[in-house]
């Protein structure tokens, strides 16, 4: 049987109360900092390297080596900026730690700025995240009320600050670079990199953008230590993650569970999805959130671990696992993802700005019956333009939401191409028509 998940995120939720300082403090919270103000800035930035923990945000890039990017001998003031701008299709899981546990995040935050010299944090939560904002923010004023946050941190020669700032829609706001812009106030326009935000990033200053998940699993690393936490992953990744599970399974929901679990154990598993729905068999499933690549059925035995997916060119992303049964339309599915892509994105890159409108109405197309022979070939070869395929990150655009339209429309055609072309040849979904009322306006 799958061995259980250690509770390193989750261990709180279910907890009255868990939201409050008080509460947090009576489950042991804020210990971890007050070690990690006892320790050297570099001890503890060494300790969460050895954790090998890796960023929970997409990328999954090791997140003490990110930190160690910051150039010490700067002049300029260093921040830290976390990312609550939880907008990936199929993702959904940060808003239940800033729901149910945002004093962990807070610890972490402080523990992350202690680390790197950051006087000033920010965390940048998405504009519909109203009620989760709101909870942070009276979770910051406890904090500076209790002396964890403000001029010193636990009676300790380190001081600070730690604002909350809600985006106003935009997907592209998650990219970090388009984040730092906002931040700023302006438009959340992605930046070219290099320069990496480590060394120019809010303000031209030295930046570290972490995710929600990836800085609250640090307090735990300072309590439990490196090794432990290590000793929960893989060889190359640390720690546990959270799974946000969707689509056709009998249990959706935001789960914690061991690096080693494979995307079938997770469909089947009693304490996860408990299966699909009487009758129903594993059609495909995207691993990572929408931009990632999609699975069909046979190779659904891989583990939802960074290096596992990424051997199969594919991506542990953000979490979010989306599962389709033997009923789902894959055409009419990439059109869903393909619109998403095309209205967020902000229209600074050629291939990304006239490509995903271009291949949206082309899925469109085919999903009306009214798809030519050639059709699939342009599709193919509008993704080509966006980002060639495989490997992963070799897109002609300046972030990665133009990877987010060419990888689905690769892996969509290379596993279902049948499907596809047989919406060309009987001129008709050859899954029936549906209502498209819900669909919103169809703009393309
Ligand atoms: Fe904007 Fe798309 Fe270019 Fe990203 S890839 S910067 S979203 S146009």
């Amino acid at each position: 049987m799958l061995p259980a998940a250690e509770k390193v995120i989750t261990r709180n939720w279910g907890k009255p109360d868990s939201w409050t300082l008080e509460a947090y403090r009576a489950n042991g919270g804020y210990r971890s900092l007050e070690k990690a103000l006892g320790m050297t800035p570099q001890a503890v930035t060494d300790e969460v390297k050895k954790s090998n923990l890796r960023g929970r945000g997409g990328a999954g890039f090791p997140t003490g080596m990110k930190w160690s990017f910051v150039p010490k001998d700067s002049p300029k003031p260093k921040y830290l900026a976390v990312n609550a701008d939880e907008s990936e299709p199929g993702t959904f899981k940060d808003r239940y730690i800033l729901e149910n546990d945002p004093h962990m995040l807070l610890e972490g935050v402080t523990i992350a700025a202690f680390a790197l010299g950051v006087r000033t944090a920010y965390v940048y939560a998405r504009g519909e995240f109203k009620f989760q904002a709101e909870r942070l923010q009276r979770a910051v004023e406890e904090a500076y009320q209790a002396g964890i946050l403000g001029p010193t941190v636990l009676g300790k020669p380190f001081g600070l600050d730690v604002f909350v700032v809600r985006g106003a829609g935009a997907y592209i706001c998650g990219e970090e670079t388009g984040m730092l812009e906002s931040l700023e106030g302006k438009k959340g326009w992605p930046r070219l990199k290099p320069p990496f935000p480590a060394v120019v990033g809010l303000f031209g200053s030295p930046t570290v953008v972490n995710n929600v998940e990836t800085i609250a699993s640090v307090p735990t690393i300072i309590e439990r230590g490196a090794a432990w936490y290590a000793g929960l992953g893989t060889e190359k990744s640390g720690g546990t993650r959270l799974i946000c599970l969707s689509g056709s399974v009998n249990r959706p929901g935001v789960f914690e569970i061991t690096l080693q679990t494979t995307v079938r154990q997770l469909i089947e598993d009693e304490r996860y999805g408990q299966g699909m729905p009487a009758g129903r068999k594993v059609k495909a499933v995207i691993p990572g959130g929408s931009s990632a690549p999609v699975l069909a059925a046979h190779e659904i035995d891989v583990e939802l671990e960074f290096e596992a997916l990424k051997k199969i060119d594919n991506m542990a992303g953000s979490g979010g696992v989306i599962v389709m049964d033997d009923t789902t339309c894959m055409v009419r599915s990439l059109w869903r993802v393909i619109r998403f892509y095309a209205e967020e994105s902000c229209g600074q890159c050629t291939p990304c700005r006239e490509g995903a409108p271009w291949a949206a109405r082309l899925l469109r197309k085919l999903e009306e019956g009214r798809g030519e022979p050639e059709d699939l070939e342009i599709l193919l070869h509008v993704a080509h333009s966006i980002a060639p395929f495989p490997p992963i990150g070799l897109g002609n655009t300046i972030c990665a939401l133009g990877d987010s339209v060419a990888l689905p429309i690769h892996s969509f055609v290379a596993r279902f191409r049948e499907e596809f072309e047989a919406h060309i040849s009987q001129h008709r979904c050859p899954f029936g028509d549906r209502p498209w009322g819900h669909y919103g306006a169809l703009r393309a």
